[in-house]
């Protein structure tokens, strides 16, 4: 990607970097304060009903209990005494009277009399276990006091209006009530009561939103009765904003600390990307060549040619940095090309000087899929005047990922007469059909699995098997990365030929090359190329 695609990039992350927190904060908020305020409204109702069913049990047993002593005239003292003796005993009743018909003969409260009975009008609500509901009643002699009347059997039993929801006293804003049997029958309520709201119930827990109520509804757990609670939503809405107000800071901070690392990742990049190229510009490249041996002489049959910068500053970047940095930024097939031409300039010679000796260039997937690489080699080459067979491409498992983009180029390089290694093999996921389809030259046994011999890793018997493999198809084995005589003993037992690792040798310049094989001396066996 070009500098100003990676600049926009990371200016599109580093903005979402800072929106995706903060919305998903602002998102928490607004669950956090409207489930907040559902639970507030479920707590509320919750309390409502049992109050309320507590209250109309106490009414209940307090008609049933006179009902068990019915002789006598209905408001004689002494039945007056025992109604105000039961309302005393309970706390919702607050007094107790007789009925004829709608009208109430007499109360304790000592406000009616057979002679002035007073008319309580049709029953507002009735249950089908012969309760009969009045709501909003007022009694002479207590004017502004509303009392609900729960009347059965002859008994009525006198009630606060609101069956004790005005106790609940917890926001006033929240309007709450009861309702009873199959009907949904209001009985009591505090505060805005819509008539939609209680036929939305139908036995289930439900909560809605409905002209600007944030509306609970909850049925008891023993009795046919059911609660509501509804609070105004602007009320959510200051829940909502108290989260908000704990929760926004906390997303800025996360949004503006990920912005920052997105900025940091992308200055670097930028500035890596900027560096690369000016390193073409400035001529930073160069390169160091590996010997390889051949295990059963000690002779130099090779070099691999490893790409080397060393930055402005004098740094020596690693090629496990710049390799995949310059593979991902569309700058590896100019590396391969510096590599090319470097190896041709100061390598002719060595290589005219020793037939027989090659030099491995690597390639990388990019490489593969354009004709670029293997032009200019055979370019080069013809130019240094030196054999196609002294240069050898090395090809990861990797950059065959897809060998239907890559076989024109392999059957190229194979006409070219240049050699053709599988590079770090084993460590990739590719078909091995293209092994046999090409006719590699060389096989590289990956350092990963030289490093497992001597010691009882199970995957040391793969490396035995990719010996064996490669001896099956007529190729050379290469082993990577040894480091030690154990390791080289056990690859000369099972019959590798070549190694390349410290053990004999680190990667170097091309005067200590030379010297490295006027002294090891060179050549390899005749049957080590198949050209
Ligand atoms: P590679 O192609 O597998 O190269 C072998 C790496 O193993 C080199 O690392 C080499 O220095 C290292 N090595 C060799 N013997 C030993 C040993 O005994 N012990 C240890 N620990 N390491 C050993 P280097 O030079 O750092 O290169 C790393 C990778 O960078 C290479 O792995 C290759 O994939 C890539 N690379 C280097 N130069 C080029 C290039 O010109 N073009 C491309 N496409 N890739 C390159
Ligand atoms: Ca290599
Ligand atoms: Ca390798």
């Amino acid at each position: 990607m070009n500098k100003t695609g990676t600049m926009l990039l990371a200016s599109a992350v580093g903005a979402l970097a800072l929106i995706v927190p903060f919305s998903l904060s602002m998102y928490l908020a607004q669950m956090q304060g409207r489930e907040d305020a559902v639970a507030t409204l479920q707590d509320m109702a919750d309390d409502v009903l049992q109050r309320a069913d507590t209250a109309r049990l106490q009414i209940s047993d307090a008609i049933a209990a006179l009902n068990n002593n019915p002789s006598g005239p209905p408001c004689s003292a002494e039945r007056l005494a025992r109604m105000g003796m039961l309302s005393g005993a309970f706390s919702h009743v607050a007094g107790m009277g007789r009925l004829e018909g709608d009208a109430l003969i007499c109360t304790t409260l000592g406000l009616a009399t057979q002679d002035i009975p007073i008319n309580l009008g049709k029953p507002d609500a009735s249950h089908p276990s012969g309760m009969h509901f009045w709501s909003a009643v007022e009694l002479p002699g207590l004017p502004g006091q509303a009392f609900t009347v729960v009347g059965r059997d002859g008994y009525a039993a006198i009630a606060d209006a609101d069956l004790g929801l005005d106790l609940l006293n917890h926001d006033s804003v929240v309007s709450l009530a009861f309702f009873i049997g199959e009907q949904r029958q209001l009985v009591g309520y505090r505060g805005v009561i819509r008539d939609a709201w209680g036929s939305r119930y139908h036995d289930q827990p439900i909560q809605f939103e409905d002209d600007g109520y944030l509306v609970v509804i909850r049925p008891s757990q023993t009795t046919d009765s059911a609660a509501l609670a509804a609070m105004p939503t602007s009320r959510v809405a200051a829940k909502i904003r108290r989260s908000a107000y704990v929760l926004g800071p906390l997303g800025l901070a996360l949004g503006t600390l990920l912005t920052g690392a997105v900025s940091i990742v992308a200055r670097r990049r930028l500035s890596l990307n900027g560096e690369l190229q000016a390193a073409f510009e400035r001529n930073e490249f160069f390169v160091e060549y590996q010997p390889i041996i051949d295990l059963s002489n000690g002779r130099c049959v090779g070099a691999e040619a490893l790409a080397r910068w060393r930055n402005e500053d004098g740094v020596l970047v690693s090629p496990d940095v710049f390799i995949p940095f310059a593979e991902a930024h569309g700058m590896i097939g100019r590396i391969t090309a510096r590599v090319m031409e470097i190896v041709v300039q100061e390598a002719a010679g060595l290589l005219r000087a020793n037939p027989g000796l090659h030099i491995a260039i690597n390639l990388s997937s990019e490489d593969l899929h354009s004709h670029d690489a293997q032009m200019h080699m055979r370019e080069l080459a013809q130019r240094a005047q030196i054999e196609p067979s002294s240069l050898m491409f090395e090809i990861t498992e990797r950059g065959l990922m897809s060998p239907e983009k890559a076989r024109n180029v392999l059957l190229a390089v194979r006409a070219g007469g240049f050699r053709m290694a599988i590079d770090d093999f084993g460590t990739g996921h590719s078909n091995l059909s293209y092994l046999a389809t090409y006719e590699l030259d060389f096989l590289k046994i990956d350092k990963m699995f030289v490093d497992t011999l001597g010691t009882n890793a199970p995957t040391s018997l793969v490396t035995f098997h990719i010996i064996e493999l490669a001896r099956s198809l007529g190729m050379q084995v290469i082993a990577e990365g040894v480091e030690t005589e154990a390791q080289r003993d056990i690859l000369r037992a099972r019959g590798v030929q070549y190694a390349q690792g410290w053990l004999f040798a680190r990667p170097m310049s091309i005067q200590k090359l030379e010297d490295f094989i006027a002294q090891a001396g060179s050549g390899a066996r005749a049957s080590s190329t198949r050209t």
